[in-house]
């Protein structure tokens, strides 16, 4: 981190806290503009003058911005920076003529902002994951997020390791109990898992146990949305991609959206009749591969529903479309499904397109067994967030926010900095 800008906010954030999140607005708004005039400025914070002409004068006295005059002397417009300069026209001062302020953000403070946005992803991605970052980037309108549990875990919805270790109690025979118990615990075949549950738990009534998972996920996402306090949904759907595909059957991804106001298409598979059209299409969609909390009937859980699903001849073709055509990009996805996988690796036989993987702290002989899948690797490396909340999350905001925009991660690492000092 750029220590002297740190340390300058920090000091502020004493006494002037409130100004925080105005400052970044100013910053958000005045990088890459040039000069602007204060009213332009107050237009865009929505602000009144008194309440700008303050933040203006405090940022300038903090060296974040600069200020210049701009006036006017015989039809023709000219700059000086203090109105008792002399026209460079007429023998007359400044404050003579009609003149004006006009802002830019000042360079040195723009260079440690460029400082620490290299510095935080020099401290998360190594030389190649930085590298398969901005190839990312360059792609990215080519590409299909692809996202898994995860994502899902900070709003305090479990994998299925979790899921299942919440639903143990159904299991009255103890000896069968330890058992699945023991296959959780031993990061074993977590759909025998599943089958065991059904079978002992719900005496094989399958729509049984899923509408009790769609109680038990509606009943996390209630309470987990604005406890929340770090997701990356918001940065998701910033991206404005047009498809996303996931496995969560949690309806989070739409929720985020419908409060940003974005409408998106929800989808199964099955819901598709042409691909050729649905490839076409420019409305955001987001494709529920294992169906969601809404309907049980169509959720992918037991390995029945996984050997229906992923046996099925139409929809292997749908995803060799969209794999052969798109970069996937797979986060919070552990790329263990058994079932996906293999039917990737299936796909990926014939196909030379080289996906994404977003993935943390990997060792280099896992990162060889993605490669080995055609996939290119961004390995975060999370332990460099020590001041961070949560490092998981926090490296995948920073990655999505510098997808979308270079300069969003500077903003982010300020104010995530900050706030993190003043708590
Ligand atoms: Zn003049």
């Amino acid at each position: 981190m750029s220590i002297q800008l740190l340390k300058r906010y920090m000091d502020e954030q004493k006494q002037e806290s409130f100004k925080l999140d105005k400052i970044i607005m100013l910053v958000r708004y005045m990088r890459n503009k040039g000069l602007v005039y204060s009213e332009s400025i107050m237009k865009a914070l929505s602000m009144d003058s008194n309440e700008l002409e303050e933040l203006l004068k405090f940022a300038k006295e903090k060296r974040i911005i600069k200020a210049e005059i701009s006036y006017e002397c015989d039809d023709e417009n000219y700059k000086a920076s203090i109105i008792e300069a002399t026209c460079l026209y007429c023998d007359e001062t400044i404050e003579k003529h009609d003149f004006d302020y006009m802002f830019a953000l000042e360079e040195d403070f723009v260079t440690e902002l460029e400082v620490m946005r290299q510095e935080i992803l020099n401290l998360l991605c190594d030389e190649k994951s930085l590298k398969n970052l901005n190839g990312l980037k360059n792609e990215l309108e080519h590409s299909v997020f692809f996202i898994g549990s995860g994502i899902s875990l900070p709003i305090g919805i479990p994998d299925w390791r979790g899921l299942i270790g919440d639903f143990l109690d159904k299991i009255t025979n103890s000896d069968d109990r330890e058992y699945v118990t023991k296959i959780l615990s031993d990061n074993g075949d977590i759909l025998k898992a599943v089958d065991i549950l059904i079978d002992k738990g719900y005496q094989e009534k399958s729509e049984e146990f899923k509408r009790d998972v769609i109680n038990y996920i509606q009943e996390k996402v209630t309470n987990g949305v604005d406890r929340a306090r770090v997701h990356c949904y918001d940065e998701l759907i910033d991206l404005n991609q047009t498809f996303i595909f996931t496995t969560n059957y949690d309806k989070l991804l739409m929720y985020y959206a419908v409060k940003k106001n974005i409408y998106l298409e929800e989808k199964l598979l099955s819901d598709i009749n042409s691909m050729q059209d649905f490839m076409h299409s420019k409305t955001g969609c987001i494709i529920n591969l294992h169906g969601t909390t809404n309907n049980e009937r169509h959720m992918i859980l037991s390995t029945d529903d996984y050997e229906n699903f992923y046996g099925d001849r139409d929809n292997l073709e749908k995803l060799s479309i969209m794999l052969n055509t798109k970069f996937f990009v797979f986060v919070g996805f552990s790329f263990k499904d058994k079932y996906f996988r293999d039917l990737y690796k299936k796909i990926q036989k014939f196909s030379s397109n080289r996906h994404y993987i977003i993935d943390f702290n990997k060792h280099e002989y896992d990162i060889k067994d993605f490669e080995d899948d055609n996939l290119r690797v961004i390995n975060l490396k999370t332990h460099a967030l020590t001041a961070f909340e949560d490092a998981y999350t926090d490296a995948l905001k920073v990655i999505l926010r510098y997808l979308n925009n270079t300069h969003e991660v500077e903003y982010y690492c300020l104010e995530k900095y900050i706030i993190h000092k003043i708590e």
